[in-house]
């Protein structure tokens, strides 16, 4: 994985933006793992592969109508690009706007911590998340 060092310091200056290259690009690698990225991580299990399909295609779907209709969301549009994408950007939101994705998201939000094993909503005020110290 090469990623461009400014970039990963753009996304590490804002920590709670919800876009931070890092995340986005090992989202990918995850969703690689076991086959070409199409946004279904490998999971144990065919129950929670099929609850991350249902939840995932439905959010999926109701993103893309969001972004054909025009309107703005928590969610990126570039996530509506197709289901990879989706993966990568939700996992962004998951680490940098973790309440607001469990809020407006609450399914999306369940599967993501099923996946990832870790409750970014529990990190704030404890360390800075994911930042990286500028010496500049
Ligand atoms: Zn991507």
């Amino acid at each position: 994985m090469v990623l461009s060092w400014q970039d990963v310091l753009d996304g590490a200056a804002h920590p709670d933006d919800g876009r931070n290259v890092v995340i986005h690009e090992f989202a990918h690698r995850l969703d690689q793992a076991h086959g070409a990225a199409n946004g279904a991580p490998w999971l144990p299990g065919a129950v929670r592969r099929r609850q991350w399909a249902d939840t995932f295609t439905a959010e999926f779907e109701a993103l893309q109508r969001r972004v054909a209709r025009g309107e703005g969301g928590l969610i990126d549009a570039y996530g509506a690009t197709d289901a990879a994408e989706f993966f990568a950007v939700t996992s962004e939101l998951f680490f940098e706007r973790p309440d607001d994705l469990a809020a407006a998201h609450p399914a999306l939000h369940r599967q993501l911590r099923g996946f990832y094993g870790v409750d970014p909503r529990h990190w704030q005020g404890v360390t800075p998340r994911l930042g990286i110290a500028s010496k500049s």
